[in-house]
């Protein structure tokens, strides 16, 4: 089964209520990049992938169009299977595993919708058709991310992530402080996110004077030498976000036991191929991970709900997706959303959904 045609899309998704601030910048709106896949018997399928921001990750929508426009002249002709596609993106470019993700999250959906069967099942079965979501608060004052915690809490989220970090870890503090006060018996997980932002020094204090919060720490600090150096101090535990760029950084971590968990962007990791991979890997190790959007709208947000819908119900903490954060959805009729805390498994092959390509505009480029 191949390849016939690529087409590129660039798309602007404002920032509703925005911006959205993180420890490496406030966003106010995002540039999202979007692949349509046709098959040689006329069948399409869609990827996407939206860096958030140039600072977040060593990624950027421009980038992502070079790279896809790089490879896609070579692809047309390419067998859709995921494995031998992803080989054959390889060997036209090194790297750029956020512009691969785009490509793979297409063939996915194309040869879903090809055979008449749902991504979820392609990856090896759904376990869920209500997919646990999480909340990701941004920073913010104390009381006010309290007050979002109460109220992601009578949503139904079944946990909140608190970004911090890129001020005094003092307000950091209060601020965990006051979610906890909200939170306390509630049974609504919590992980603290501080985004590559803290020094060890603020993550050491931030755990030494949180001890009766059972958060977990994210991505606390920027270097896999920093996280080995608060290892062995932390009486937290630890998941990897940012740093986990590959599945050989995630063997490494994993099999070191330097981590307890992940953060994982299914575009970070080069799409769905390499997501099942890691899935694997943490079941083998029994560490939990979500399964996560960086932004975008309805294609990715499908993409991490079918492969999170596969994860062992027990180790999924859940898909973040950036919907709460966009007005409107690609797909009028089927498009993802966040009921009580959690995302329906869209009915349908492929990915599930189908967007409406006029919202896009024409094509950046087209080969084939
Ligand atoms: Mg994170």
């Amino acid at each position: 089964m191949k390849i016939r045609e690529i087409h590129i899309y660039a798309h602007d998704l404002p920032v509703k209520n925005g911006p959205y601030v993180m420890a490496s910048g406030a966003v106010h709106t995002l540039g999202t990049t979007l692949v349509k896949m046709v098959g040689e018997d006329g069948n399409v399928g869609w990827g996407e992938t939206c860096p958030v921001g140039p600072t977040y990750a060593e990624a950027h929508a421009g980038g992502a169009q070079a790279a896809l426009a790089l490879m896609a002249k070579g692809l047309i002709g390419a067998e859709i299977w995921p494995a031998a596609l992803n080989r054959k993106m390889h060997s036209l470019l090194t790297g750029h595993n956020y512009a691969k993700a785009a490509i793979d999250i297409a063939a996915h959906d194309l040869l879903g919708k090809t055979l008449g069967v749902s991504v979820a099942n392609l990856l090896g079965g759904a376990m869920t058709d209500r997919v646990p979501s999480y909340y990701a608060s941004g920073i913010g004052a104390p009381d006010e991310i309290a007050r979002i915690a109460r109220e992601k809490l009578e949503e139904r989220y079944p946990r909140i992530q608190v970004k911090l970090g890129g001020r005094p870890v003092e307000i950091d503090i209060e601020t965990i402080r006051k979610v906890w006060e909200v939170l306390k018996g509630s049974g609504m997980r919590i992980a603290v996110d501080g985004n590559r932002g803290w020094t060890t020094r603020d993550a050491l204090r931030v755990s030494r004077e949180c001890l009766d919060v059972p958060f977990v720490m994210e991505q606390p600090c920027d270097t896999l030498q920093e996280l080995e150096r608060i290892r062995p101090q932390v009486k937290h535990g630890i998941y990897m976000d940012e740093g986990s760029i590959d599945l050989n950084t995630v063997i490494s971590a994993a099999g070191t036991g330097l981590v307890d968990g992940f953060g994982m962007k299914v575009t970070r990791i080069g799409g769905l191929q390499n997501m099942r991979a890691f899935r694997d890997i943490c079941e083998a190790r029994n560490l939990p991970h979500t399964c996560d959007d960086s932004w975008g709208g309805d294609i990715i947000a499908a993409a991490c709900t079918q492969i999170g819908a596969t994860v062992k119900p027990d180790l999924c903490e859940g898909v973040w997706l950036a919907a709460p954060y966009i007005e409107g959805n690609f797909d009028p009729e089927n498009g993802i959303r966040i009921e009580g805390g959690h995302i329906k498994l869209p009915d349908g092959p492929g990915l599930g959904v189908v967007p409406d390509e006029t919202l896009f505009g024409p094509p950046v480029a087209s080969f084939g």
